[in-house]
């Protein structure tokens, strides 16, 4: 099994100090708020080829930008020619698992005219995202997003809500891992006694190691998301498992070391 990222640094993710942060306003970590006082995080993807399967773990921001002013800038744009990069065409992407449904992880699952974007590929998603985005007109989500789930549901496209830990594919299971978003989910990738965690968003960044009370901004559920974050955080202690997000810095991969005061390692 190969897993490959797709780093898109064409869609970064512009990160205020606040968006990471309960009040008062946090302080420290200024390698960090390089870019006037914001953390310039990518928008990643991953491909995971497992047998006849390739899998896509997020699908960006699409060809869209979201300014929220002093919160937060999200850009989008580059994941099509990131995936032709390692020499892969959409209709090639059997699956794709979307951790989430915010904007910047189903941006390309359908076109502006709500169209598959993915022709040949089963999405995997939270049921309770679909509840709390796609069925809720009073969440925001862009149009033509909410009406290419809608469209793709009535067609009978291959849509597939999960509510428990399911294996999609030799060595790729979904796991529940709410709070950042109700149907959040985590995907396990293992190959012989090697073992991977995709987190999405459970884990934004590893500041929040040391500071475990910098929570996102988007998080609906923060007493949820901090439990979940530190059960990850747990599990990427064991000695086996690496984890990597979508918004980690250069997409990489780490894990965490324990001893005095623990800190992420890559
Ligand atoms: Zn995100």
């Amino acid at each position: 099994m190969i897993s490959t990222s797709i780093p898109s640094p064409t869609e970064p993710f512009g990160l205020h100090r606040p968006t990471l942060a309960t009040t008062p306003a946090p302080t420290g970590h200024e390698d960090l708020f390089t870019r006037h006082g914001m953390a310039w995080l990518p928008i990643g993807c991953f491909l995971v080829r497992t047998g006849d399967r390739t899998i896509l773990v997020d699908a960006g921001m699409g060809p869209e930008m979201r300014d929220d002013g002093p919160r937060r800038l999200l850009v989008g744009g580059q994941l099509l020619l990131g995936l032709r990069a390692v020499g892969v065409t959409p209709p090639d992407i059997t699956d794709v698992v979307c951790t989430h449904l915010h904007a910047d992880h189903c941006g390309w699952l359908f076109d502006t005219e709500a169209e598959a974007v993915f022709t040949h590929a089963t999405v995997w998603f939270g049921a309770h995202d679909w509840d709390h985005f796609v069925a809720n007109p009073d969440v925001w989500m862009f149009d033509h997003i909410r009406h290419g789930f809608r469209v793709a549901a009535k067609r009978g496209a291959r849509l597939r809500p999960v509510t428990l830990d399911t294996t999609i594919a030799p060595g790729v299971t979904l796991i529940m891992t709410p709070g950042h978003t109700p149907g959040h989910l985590s995907i396990v990738v293992s190959s012989g006694g090697r073992r991977a965690l995709l987190l999405g968003d459970a884990i934004v960044c590893p500041v929040q190691l040391d500071e475990p009370t910098w929570q996102s901004i988007g998080d609906v559920d923060p007493e949820l998301a901090q439990r979940v974050q530190e059960r990850l955080f747990r599990e990427l202690e064991d000695g086996t498992t690496l984890g990597a997000g979508a918004h980690l810095p250069e997409l990489q991969f780490g894990r965490v070391l324990a001893g005095q005061g623990r800190r992420w390692f890559t």
